[in-house]
């Protein structure tokens, strides 16, 4: 009696913990049958499997022919579709009501690039399992100037106070620190200093005062926004005969480098009919009413970056990806979202593409949403490919994104650490949402 009271709690915990999901996962057997898997641990397809999931881990995977499914399983049906595993968003920035557009847009992992002690208690309900959405990793608060606009922020006014700042955020739980613009080269040397003390690497922007070569020397580990590297390195006028020094620097420091192209992409598009028109789209109904008001700003500005040159900024960026890409740079698929125009969730399908665009393959695009990730966050033996033993993350697809990228929007259900949410189920989550914003 007193199980079935705890176990009703339970369900109705999570069912208030986040409006419109319903927790259907029991502990039961689940088995996609006859479907195709792209494991991502090289460029194959393996036709007609089952991959049977428990507790959610995957137990098992082959071919169907012969396969006994136990029958206690819940049977999905995986014909003629392709299973992936679940997608990453290496850099985001949310809040708790996004949490499943996230999850409707097969995305089960995020990587969050200015954290506060909200973002800690989401990610602690995550993996206790009382708010349902993708697996969250954080920075602390970007350490910065008082100029910065953004709210969260930590500023320390001189290199002992970044050290007590990065002490603090490791100790608060952060994954990573964030460094951003303004800050002087001694507290840049001090927050690397205390970090490799503190075990916790550093990311983010590369401030002027270091460059792009002090960040590197430094061991910061990644570069976040092709266009640093533009204002750390290269500088205006635009010049492509320096995207090779910039390529060999990062190349040689083995830094990963997360291009966020897609946002870049709308900033070129901010002055033409096609902007008002991407307003109208859809997803536009996901979109805070705040944020909608700031992106419909962008249609009447300029250029954000106000560097009048022959080249253009965003082709620019394009450009240097596909170099970094070429020197065998990991690339990390990141959306910036809420950035102007990019939905939290279906922002990331818009970076594919745009990965795509710059020259890589739709498997070396979609490895930068989900094998990538997994190597950055050191996770790889527990989720970003298919195989026994991994975390059950998948996104099951109508179409073969390894043909066509754009296959990663045909989503015919996802599975996030073992729960399964159907298609119609992840329609229905959406229009509750959409229902309510509008
Ligand atoms: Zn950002």
């Amino acid at each position: 009696m007193k199980r079935r009271i705890v176990f009703v709690l339970l369900v109705v915990l999570v069912a208030l913990s986040v409006p419109g999901l319903a927790n259907n996962f029991e502990g039961k057997l689940t088995a996609f049958v006859n479907v195709n898997v792209i494991p991502m641990d090289s460029e194959r397809t393996l036709r007609d499997q089952t991959v049977l999931i428990d507790n959610g881990r995957i137990i098992a995977m082959k071919p169907s022919s012969g396969f006994k499914i136990p029958k206690s399983a819940t049977i999905i049906d995986g014909k003629d579709k392709f299973l992936i595993p679940g997608l990453m968003d290496m850099h985001v920035h949310f809040e708790e009501k996004h949490l499943s557009l996230y999850l409707a847009n097969g995305i089960t992992t995020i990587r969050n690039l200015n954290g506060d002690s909200t973002h800690l208690e989401i990610r602690e309900k995550l993996n206790r399992g009382k708010l349902q959405g993708p697996r969250v990793y954080t920075t602390g608060p970007l350490i910065t100037v008082p100029e910065t606009r953004w709210k969260i922020k930590a500023v320390p006014e001189s290199p002992e106070v970044a050290r007590t700042i990065v002490k603090n955020q490791k100790a608060a739980g952060y994954d990573f620190i964030k460094v951003y613009d303004g800050i002087s080269e001694s507290v840049y040397r001090a927050i690397i200093e205390e970090a490799k003390i503190q075990g916790i690497q550093v990311v983010g922007h590369v401030p002027k005062s270091v460059g792009l070569e002090g960040a590197a020397k430094n061991g910061q580990v990644s570069v976040d926004h092709a266009e640093q590297i533009v204002y750390s390195y290269v500088g205006f006028p635009l010049d492509e005969e320096k995207i090779q020094g910039a390529v060999s620097i990062i190349s040689k420091a083995k830094m990963w480098v997360c291009p966020t192209l897609a946002v870049q992409e709308i900033f070129k598009l901010n002055r033409q009919a096609k902007f008002v028109k991407m307003l109208e789209d859809p997803e536009m109904k996901f979109v805070d009413q705040d944020i909608f008001e700031w992106w419909k700003s962008f249609a009447r500005t300029s250029r954000r970056d106000g560097h009048a040159n022959s080249l253009d900024f965003y082709d620019f960026q394009v450009k240097l990806t596909k170099a970094l890409f070429d020197a065998g740079v990991p690339i990390l698929a990141g959306t910036d979202a809420p950035n102007p125009g990019m939905v939290h969730g279906f922002a990331l399908h818009e970076e594919l593409r745009n990965l795509v665009h710059a020259g890589l393959t739709p498997y070396e695009a979609l490895k930068a949403a989900t094998v990538n990730g997994a190597l950055f966050l050191d996770e790889e033996e527990r989720f970003g490919t298919i195989k026994v033993g991994m975390i059950a993350d998948l996104l099951l697809l109508d179409g073969n994104p390894l043909e066509n990228i754009e296959a990663t929007r045909s989503n015919s259900g996802v599975m996030a650490r073992g729960r399964w949410y159907s298609k119609s189920e992840l329609n229905r989550i959406l229009k509750e949402i959409g229902k309510k914003r509008s």
